[in-house]
């Protein structure tokens, strides 16, 4: 069996901790070294500041040992990636004795949760910077030059870096993050992000359009788009989702709903593929999933964590729908797109969670019988409801027990899944080299499963229909019968 932590992973653990690297500009001078963690997010971000810092007279580089800046873009999800990032600063301090001229930065939610504490008791980063202060980076930089501790964490009601053209850091050249919406407003009650992340705000239709567009000139065939909770997505002229109700009657009439926008975005490159995560049940409404099947090029994947199957257990975590609401919602889902793969996110251990609830959260994974799934036991985080409120009363070997089980059980559904797929023919994007064999591509079918074919006359970026011919839990393997008409 696999171990729990080599599962346990928000996206792609093999991307955590990846220095990246963009091209060199030669008037550029100083050296900006940026390792980034956690979600989609963060690496998209990680794009907006080398973007920002770019300006500043920075090229990036992959030795530490020669930065000037060095920079981490951190996760506060679970206390595992706060503790990895703290043995990452003391590595930074140990090469800091050697290049006493280095200057650390921390980014992200780990900035805005311990905000000076870094700084001030601790003493090993020379910068703090939350997630909304990017654009006062070039200042705070100022500060640190001029051998003063610099720090911004303050949370915007209104920054979405819609005027930030992100550069793209160590890309496929294939698939690009675009960002919609940030910060989170469902205050779930495990969950640090509404604290680190701030209110919920969405971006401009028209500068994601223009993005898009410059992406698809660029090259790109896919992206996808990206916010904590996208079906929330809400343009109305600007301002947070909570004010919507103060709105004008021509704002509303005006709005944007996620549904609209990935029908937008789908008009805009009907020969683009169109990602999106990630969703959360109660704000998916049918018309996304009308959307979906109306274009060819939406991807027909969705990304739904549900994190329990308990109902009693729903309500503690302040999941604002019931275990039959969730049924209904796949029902829905696979009637009107009946290929369509769904994912999970799943919390095992949660307060007060018994083995009857467990049992739960086990039978509504048989009921979906989900494609893939990112499993984690719960991890108390300072500052959340339920830290406040509840005792984190379930023992580590029991979460762990309750995590194999639920990893187990993912497993042989993901290969119930893949088997499917058996003898079809289906679209692929090649995104790179597989990592296994250099004699074979790696790329995606609609539904987000990779696939693994020979190369032949194939290239990077190709759409090509594979013809599907053996499978593992996590892989279709299958050989190119040609190019797809979407070229
Ligand atoms: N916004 C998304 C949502 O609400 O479904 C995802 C948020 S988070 C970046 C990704 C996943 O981390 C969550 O879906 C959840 O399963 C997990 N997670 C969040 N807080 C956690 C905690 N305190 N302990 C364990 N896992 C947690």
């Amino acid at each position: 069996m696999i171990k729990n932590e080599e599962i346990e992973k928000v996206i792609d653990e093999s991307q955590q901790g990846s220095t990246l690297a963009l091209e060199k500009d030669e008037k550029n001078g100083r050296k900006l070294y940026i390792e980034s963690y956690g979600c989609q997010m963060n690496f998209s971000d990680s794009e907006i500041v080398a973007s920002i810092l770019a300006k500043e007279g920075f090229n990036t580089t992959q030795e530490l040992e020669e930065a000037d800046l060095v920079l981490v873009n951190t996760c506060s999800i679970r206390e595992k990636a706060e503790v990895t990032v703290r043995k990452r600063l003391e590595k930074f301090n140990a090469v800091k004795r050697t290049n006493p001229g280095m200057k650390v930065g921390v980014l992200g939610c780990m900035a805005e949760r311990l905000k000076s504490k870094f700084l001030e008791e601790e003493k090993i980063v020379d910068m703090v910077v939350g997630p909304d202060a990017y654009k006062d980076l070039p200042n705070l930089i100022q500060e640190i030059d001029e051998g003063r501790n610099a720090v911004n964490v303050i949370l915007s009601k209104d920054e979405t870096y819609a005027d930030v053209a992100p550069v793209r850091l160590n890309s496929n050249g294939v698939s690009a993050f675009v960002s919609i919406t940030r910060g989170c407003d469902n205050m779930c009650t495990f969950c640090v992000v509404p604290f680190t992340r701030g209110r919920e705000r969405s971006r401009d239709p028209q500068s994601i359009l223009e993005e898009v567009n410059d992406l698809w000139e660029k090259g790109f065939k896919e992206i996808t788009l990206l916010g904590q909770n996208v079906d929330s997505y809400l343009w109305y002229g600007g301002g947070l989702k909570k004010d919507f109700d103060k709105a004008t009657n021509m704002q509303k009439a005006t709005s944007v709903n996620f549904a609209k926008l990935l029908e937008l975005v789908a008009r805009a490159q009907p020969k683009m593929r169109i990602r999106f995560s990630t969703s959360n049940p109660q704000d998916m409404t049918l018309d996304v999933i009308e959307s979906m099947a109306k274009y060819d090029n939406i991807c027909k994947y969705i990304h739904l964590p549900v994190q329990s199957g308990s109902n009693r257990i729903l309500k503690a975590m302040n999941r604002l729908h019931t275990r039959e609401e969730y049924f209904e919602l796949i029902d829905n889902i696979r009637k009107i797109i009946p290929d369509c793969a769904i994912s999970q996110d799943m919390i095992t251990g949660f307060p007060t969670e018994t083995e009857a609830d467990h049992q739960d959260t086990l039978s509504l994974m048989e009921y979906v019988k989900y494609d893939f799934g990112f499993m984690f036991a719960y991890s108390e985080r300072p500052g959340t409801l339920a830290e406040r409120k509840l005792d984190d009363d379930i023992p580590e070997k029991t979460k762990k027990r309750r995590l194999s089980e639920v990893i187990e059980l993912q497993q042989q559904h993901s290969f119930h899944r893949t088997q499917q797929h058996l003898g079809k023919t289906e679209e692929v994007l090649i995104e790179g080299p597989s990592k296994k064999s250099d004699a074979h591509w790696m790329g995606r079918n609609s539904q987000n499963t990779v696939v693994v074919f020979p190369k032949e006359n194939y290239n990077i970026g190709d759409f090509v229909n594979v013809k599907i011919n053996e499978c593992t839990s996590a892989t279709l393997i299958g050989e190119a019968i040609g190019l797809s008409g979407n070229n």
